[in-house]
């Protein structure tokens, strides 16, 4: 189960699919771009799912095709990368952090939502905390 990009392979990482860099990024590189369906907030509600990006108040990032790379990284508690919401050009970034090497999962922080709903009822499989031995 692999699917290869220049920069990117998607691959099993300890919490599913992850996403993995295949090569180096500096601080502030882009990664990959968040993509998906443009919808409403009221329409987000409606369909629920893990892939939903909040923009804005009014919109959403319905990111659950699988032509989206970014739906793979996984959530981190100290991550590596960060999401940017572009609201001009109604994008989302993913950046890096801080340096990534070749192998290295790419992981955000999910936020607080996503972590009450999908996260805390299951426990944190992140890399930190798994190395911590938090549940
Ligand atoms: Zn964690």
């Amino acid at each position: 189960m692999k699917k290869k990009s220049e920069k990117l392979i998607v691959k099993r990482s300890r919490a599913g699919l992850g996403l993995f860099a295949n090569t180096e990024f500096k601080r502030g590189d882009f990664i990959v771009e968040y993509t998906g369906e443009l919808i409403s907030d009221e329409e987000a509600d409606n369909r629920g799912g893990k892939y939903l990006f909040i923009l804005n108040k009014k919109q959403v990032i319905d990111g659950k095709r699988r032509n989206n790379i970014a739906r793979y990284i996984n959530h981190g508690c100290t991550p590596n990368a960060e999401a940017e919401s572009d609201e001009d050009e109604m994008k989302v970034r993913i950046l890096a952090r801080r340096k990534i090497l070749p192998g290295d999962e790419i992981t955000y922080d999910y936020g607080k939502e996503y972590w009450d709903e999908y996260i805390k009822p299951f426990g944190c499989r992140c890399t930190s905390c798994l190395n911590l031995g938090k549940k």
